[in-house]
């Protein structure tokens, strides 16, 4: 048996299911459904949670449509009700405010307006849930890096994986690149690009036979494995949208 750490196992896991088009995604999305269940579950009834929202603790708008599409909608009111108070604090300690015409609503959700996380690689640091993902992911890319060193049954699994969303994909590059030791990690940076352009190559053929399936003359033929690539493609270019 191997002696892996905690989380190498996770990371080892996540590879191991093949058919992923970016395991970071799928790391993410679990954590970030947990983190949701935290906050309208636990943090929110935490009083050094509590009374941060609104100030330091902030959502952005994909953030606050996510944590809509839950169950918990008691967790939501009390988060939302408490953001507004604390607009309406800031609307009477800045009259200036109320003259430059914005109202409670546009400044509720004025974290919209920065470019969303999944359109710009970028996390909104502003967002608590943006920064808790991308915290993670930097540990995770880590992690990945580090096995990638020590196994080679991880490196064999790295190779057939499909590669990563164009997001990760950056993260993982921007880390190799920044590494000391990029010396030693040549190889993982090729086969980090190699296995991104093949998998694009792939989820394009998908498409395109997607696409030709809708012509009468191969309404009979069978779809392959395209019939969900309009949605691994959507994972490989937004990532968790
Ligand atoms: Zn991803
Ligand atoms: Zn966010």
């Amino acid at each position: 048996m191997k002696k892996l750490k905690i989380e190498e196992i996770k990371i080892y896991e996540t590879f191991e299911n093949k058919l992923a088009e970016c395991p970071f995604c799928v790391i993410e999305e679990k954590y970030e459904k947990q983190l949701i269940h935290s906050i309208l579950g636990e943090r929110i009834m935490d009083i050094d949670f509590y009374p941060k929202i609104g100030n330091e603790h902030k959502f952005c708008e994909n953030h606050i449509e996510k944590l809509n599409r839950g169950s918990d909608k008691l967790g939501l009111a009390i988060m939302l009700d408490k953001i507004i108070n604390e607009e309406k604090k800031k609307l009477h300690k800045n009259k200036s405010l109320q003259k430059n015409h914005n109202s409670v609503v546009k400044k509720l959700l004025s974290l919209s307006k920065n470019p969303s996380r999944t359109l710009n690689g970028k996390a909104n640091y502003e967002c608590f849930i943006c920064s808790k993902l991308d915290e993670n992911n930097n540990d995770n890319i880590k992690v990945t890096i580090e096995l990638w060193k020590k196994d080679m049954d991880f490196r064999r699994l790295y190779k057939d994986s499909r590669g990563f969303c164009s997001n990760h994909y950056i993260n993982m590059i921007n880390e190799l690149e920044e590494s000391t030791e990029m010396k030693g990690l040549d190889d993982m940076y090729e086969v980090t690009n190699e296995i991104y352009l093949k998998n694009l190559e792939r989820l394009q053929e998908e498409l395109q036979w997607f696409i030709k399936k809708f012509d009468y003359l191969n309404a009979d033929k069978p779809w392959g494995t395209s019939k969900d690539s309009i949605q691994r493609a959507l994972q490989k270019i937004l990532g968790n949208y």
